[in-house]
């Protein structure tokens, strides 16, 4: 255990070294890490000696606080599909059945506190010089914990912008008035979150893109890594030379391009994690 991946050698031909130069990756041998066991000595070295670490979280560090992924039937709301309900065209069909929804979300997520995950994650930002937590997640969790350094890319659910004049105000009303209206204009309010098929705030986007650059790890952390552009943030930053370090139970697509992968809930292995880093001496 403890063994950092090397590419693999030899092969040639289309199926090996010709065609991974071809897609430019290379495959690793990846370290999986059951859940119970102590992370890599080697993997604690590596974050011992990055200054400059981004973390990528999506819905998986938010289970172990009661909030479900999309996937699998607590993901299901009535009967609609999440893809079915968080799309501008689904709000202008509809805004108070998408409402409805938001504000059923809402209520759930108002009683979550964060978990040991997202407390590891605070401590984590302490240790680091230069360090970004880039969420997807959209429940205020990594807030309410104490992070400070971090952009909720996929916006807040405590956050409505009204459709006329642009406003975004905090929200945390629950149940929230059906339907809800801005303040100031009197305009339609809908969530301020980044619906399937919407662009990223361009501002977020550059700025992202400039720390996932520069970061020599990444750490990504329950995100089955597939909705886009997130799911190749980690992939830009390999591209430029970091290490990729995934926590997540399941193997992902991104697992075959990580140094290290830890199969394990991100409440387990990350406080683990943390402990072992605040055992090294510090720079
Ligand atoms: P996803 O549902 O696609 O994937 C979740 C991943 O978490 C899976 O790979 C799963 O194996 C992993 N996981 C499950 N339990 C875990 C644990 N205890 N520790 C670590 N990992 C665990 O989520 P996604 O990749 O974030 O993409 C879904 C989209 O849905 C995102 O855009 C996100 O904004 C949105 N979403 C957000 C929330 C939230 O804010 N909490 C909840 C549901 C969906
Ligand atoms: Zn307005």
């Amino acid at each position: 255990m403890g063994r950092p991946c090397r590419p693999k050698r030899g092969g040639g031909g289309y199926s090996g070294t010709g065609l991974r130069r071809l897609l430019g990756v290379e495959f690793m041998d990846i370290e999986r890490v059951g859940a119970g066991l102590e992370p890599p000595a080697a993997l604690v070295q590596l974050l011992a000696e990055t200054e400059r670490l981004v973390v990528l979280t999506g819905a998986g560090i938010s289970v172990e606080s009661g909030v479900p992924t999309f996937r699998g039937p607590e993901g299901l709301w009535r009967s609609f599909r999440p893809e079915e309900l968080a799309t501008p065209q689904a709000f202008q069909r509809n805004p108070r059945l998408v409402w409805e929804w938001y504000d059923w979300r809402r209520a759930k997520i108002a009683q979550a506190r964060p978990n040991p995950g997202h407390l590891a994650l605070v401590r984590l930002e302490e240790r680091v010089p230069d360090f970004l937590l880039l969420t997807q997640n959209v429940d205020g969790l990594h807030r309410l914990a104490g992070s400070r350094r971090l952009l909720e890319i996929h916006g807040s659910l405590w956050e409505v912008r009204c459709l006329s004049c642009g406003a975004v105000r905090e929200d945390r009303r629950v149940p929230i008035p059906m339907l809800p209206h801005c303040g100031g204009c009197g305009g339609l309010l809908r969530p301020h979150v980044v619906w399937f098929g919407e662009a990223l705030n361009p501002e977020i986007l550059r700025r992202a893109e400039e720390a996932l650059i520069r970061a020599q790890t990444v750490l990504v952390v329950g995100t089955s890594a597939v909705v886009q552009p997130a799911a190749s943030f980690a992939l830009w930053a390999r591209e430029a030379g970091a290490a990729i370090v995934e926590i997540n139970p399941d193997p992902t697509p991104l697992t075959r391009y990580c140094r290290f992968a830890l199969a394990g809930a991100a409440g387990e292995v990350l406080p683990r994690l943390l402990s072992r880093l605040e055992e090294q001496p510090s720079r």
